[in-house]
């Protein structure tokens, strides 16, 4: 790794770009930006783990299956097979692409290959650490870096990623993403939360060998779907109910879904096909409407959007049909540890008033990412806040941005020279969590910047 203070060999007016998190998002905006044709320079600063890896890639058991096929996970819009012939050019993943999904950690690696091709490219640096402060001057950004170094640049992307909490404050539940040693194998095992997080911990535990019965918790008790042969559907825009209310979306969904399954095909297809236009949808959406989505429907579109690979299913399914694994429709309440071991998990069954309470081994919190982005800021995103270079959108799912991804300051200015990308960015979006979204997010910010670094030539 290069020094940040050995400074490469760039042109001298090339625009200098700060991109903070390495994760997926980072790393693709790092790739699209140096692919230009324009004088750039890019610093890109991970706090946590490998560049590209993030919280999606960075597991290494092989039961977690990327959600998305092969042919929709490549880096660039415009060549969807790159991914795929990636993979055919290397004996250990070749016997994975025919597979449709393959391991999230095989898509780490894949990352971490595109980025290495830039690795001795003297418009590249990376770094490290964790940035903690932002600043504006009126000449240039400042980030400040955790060990207290400092580094400026023309524009900042925030790739910071979900926001996830801070797991010491949620204890006794332990993280969906925090590895520990292997609970008593005959004990029972809580799982807060039906979603996607849910599954990657019962496969992990299934592959354990451990054979105390599983329990999952969640109000809806809703499951991901499982993928299945789709043809998405043609959706032309001007067919798109914009600015509607969320229950005309709903019927306008069913309609599409009742006549794809006519037509032979299934609900997957209406779903796919709304999908690339959700980004509009939502930006069309009043505010009212947006918050009603998020209360009555965005865990209903979610199982239907995020579905799950076939095979992952049927380890899903097969543990609940030897009993191992039960899915319960339950508000949880809170876990305290019993002073003879174990826990003691409380939950509200569906319709009832009663709060019952569950002895467990271990209780495992996969409530998902949709977390306040306030309350579980990170230094960085606190520090924003404290100083009114950043607020928090109306509805509590994101920092506020406009709709090119740019900043909007406490007063509601935006800052043209901050942008959000990914799941940062969610606020402005709401879809923009996968990668075939921000691939293109990030393919159309890197022409944008590269029209900013060279006007004339671009
Ligand atoms: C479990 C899981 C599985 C998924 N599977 C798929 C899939 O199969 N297909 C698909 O298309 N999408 C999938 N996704 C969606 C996923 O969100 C995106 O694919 C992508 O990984 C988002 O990447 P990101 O870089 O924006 O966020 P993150 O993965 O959250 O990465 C953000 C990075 O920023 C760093 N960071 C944050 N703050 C700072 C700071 N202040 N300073 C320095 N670094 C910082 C973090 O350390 C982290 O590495 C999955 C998501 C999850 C959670």
């Amino acid at each position: 790794m290069k020094d940040i203070f050995d400074p490469p060999q760039i042109p001298p007016a090339a625009l200098n770009v700060l991109i903070i998190g390495g994760g997926a998002s980072g790393v693709l905006m790092a790739v699209h930006l140096l692919r230009q044709p324009a004088p750039v320079k890019v610093t890109l600063i991970e706090g946590r783990g490998a560049m590209g890896a993030g919280i999606a890639y960075a597991t290494t058991d092989p039961e977690h299956l990327l959600n998305t096929r092969v042919h929709n996970m490549s880096a660039f819009p415009e060549d969807p097979l790159h991914f795929h012939r990636w993979l055919i050019q290397r004996p250990e993943h070749a016997k994975e692409s025919d597979q449709g999904f393959v391991r999230r950690s095989t898509y780490g690696a894949y990352l971490g290959a595109i980025m290495a091709q830039f690795e001795n490219d003297p418009r590249l640096t990376r770094v490290f650490q964790e940035v903690v402060k932002l600043e504006e001057t009126d000449l240039d950004l400042q980030v400040q870096l955790a060990d207290g170094r400092r580094i400026s640049g023309d524009r900042a992307i925030l790739a910071t990623g979900h926001v996830t909490p801070d797991q010491s404050r949620e204890w006794p539940l332990v993280g969906a993403w925090q590895s520990l040693d292997a609970p008593p194998p005959q004990s029972r095992i809580v799982i807060v939360g039906s979603g996607l997080s849910m599954v990657d911990q019962v496969l992990t535990i299934l592959r354990s060998g451990h054979q105390g019965p599983i329990l999952s918790v969640s109000r809806r008790g809703l499951l991901p779907r499982d993928h299945a042969k789709t043809t998405p559907m043609l959706i032309e825009d001007r067919d798109l109910p914009l600015g509607t209310s969320v229950s005309t979306l709903l019927q306008w969904a069913r309609r599409l879904a009742v006549a794809a399954e006519r037509q032979g095909g299934t609900w997957r297809d209406a779903v796919d096909g709304i999908r690339p236009h959700v980004r509009r949808i939502w930006r069309s959406l009043p505010q009212t409407e947006r918050a009603r989505f998020l209360r009555h429907v965005a865990t209903w579109w979610d199982v239907h959007r995020h579905r799950i690979p076939p095979q992952s299913q049927a380890r899903l399914n097969n543990a609940i049909l030897t009993g191992q694994l039960t899915i319960r429709k339950a508000a949880f309440q809170t876990a305290i540890a019993r002073p003879e071991g174990g826990y003691y998990a409380f939950v509200r069954p569906f319709r009832s008033q009663e709060v019952e309470s569950i002895t467990a081994g271990r209780v495992i919190d996969c409530r998902g990412i949709r977390r306040d982005p306030e309350q579980h800021a990170s230094p960085l995103v606190a520090d924003l806040l404290a100083r009114g270079a950043a607020r928090i959108d109306p509805l509590r799912i994101g920092l506020d941005v406009d709709d090119r991804g740019r900043l909007l300051r406490r007063d509601g200015s935006v800052n043209a020279r901050v942008y959000t990308i990914g799941p940062a960015s969610r606020a402005a979006f709401w879809e923009i969590t996968a990668i075939p979204d921000i691939r293109e997010q990030v393919a159309q910010l890197a022409q944008d910047l590269a029209t900013v670094a060279s006007p004339a030539t671009v």
